[in-house]
């Protein structure tokens, strides 16, 4: 399952569309329409791709770290940075803006609302966002990702 990989891919800024249902033939259709690369670690799928001239990642390891740096590899990418900015919503690949606190205190916990000055939200979904525990462990992954890069 990749849906691990693209949720924190989008928390990086890049642009993922994930679905665990689609068949290949319309997943071929969506990549070709919205320009985008495909990453799977099935081989029919990969060769099926790669006949219709999409740049397409085969992925051959396991772990989320090793596939990102499997990503990165395959995309030239030579260091990952989180930058809130650039962030999109993890669970539907969203924009995210900034959101005063008083439009979400009834959206998070009361100890995040008492804690935490910043907060973002999805323009598509609403799921709200803040930098707390789970962007530091990005942060962490991100570290020793690049330091294989
Ligand atoms: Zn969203």
């Amino acid at each position: 399952m990749l849906g691990t990989v693209a949720r924190k891919l989008r928390i990086l800024g890049f642009d993922c569309a994930y679905s665990a249902t689609i068949d290949d033939e319309e997943l071929i259709l969506a990549a070709i329409k919205e320009n985008r690369i495909i990453i799977t670690k099935d081989h029919q799928l990969g060769s099926n791709a790669k006949k219709h001239d999409i740049i397409t990642i085969e992925l051959a390891t396991h772990t989320e770290k090793e596939q990102i740096i499997e990503i990165a590899k395959g995309m030239g990418w030579k260091k990952f940075e989180f930058n809130v900015k650039n962030a999109k919503c993890s669970l539907c690949n969203g924009n995210l803006s900034s959101v005063e606190k008083d439009q979400i205190v009834d959206k998070v916990p009361p100890r995040i609302a008492q804690n935490i000055q910043k907060f973002w939200i999805c323009d598509d979904c609403g799921h709200v966002y803040w930098e707390g525990t789970h962007i530091r462990n990005l942060e962490k992954l991100i570290a020793e990702i690049n330091g294989q890069l």
